[in-house]
């Protein structure tokens, strides 16, 4: 999908790939069929900081529920099951988690 510039964007809400990468929020559950590239990106690079610095990331570590969930919730992004990555970010959110 791509707009008048050349740039990726979500078809149902208009967020484009480069407000996506500044806010690192998605505007609907579309966007990530849509902006998929930009989602697994933010997502690997998010791992990745966490790994290099050993800061602490912004879930919980110490919630193993949290993150068997994010981890699922990478997984259902991976298969392009959508329907399920809404229901675990839901999920990650009531448990006060954060992919961002
Ligand atoms: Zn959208």
């Amino acid at each position: 999908m791509e707009n008048g510039y050349g740039e990726p964007y979500c078809k149902h809400c208009g967020l484009t790939e480069t407000e996506f990468k500044d806010s690192y929020y998605v505007g609907c559950p579309d966007c990530y069929k849509y902006l998929r590239n930009a989602v697994l990106e933010a997502v690997a690079e998010t791992q990745g900081a966490t790994r290099h610095t050993g800061r602490a990331p912004k879930t919980a570590p110490d919630n193993p529920e949290l993150e068997r969930l994010i981890r699922e919730y990478e997984r259902a992004l991976v298969f392009n099951r959508m329907d399920d990555a809404d229901r675990i970010l839901y999920k990650i959110h009531a448990l006060g988690g954060s992919i961002k």
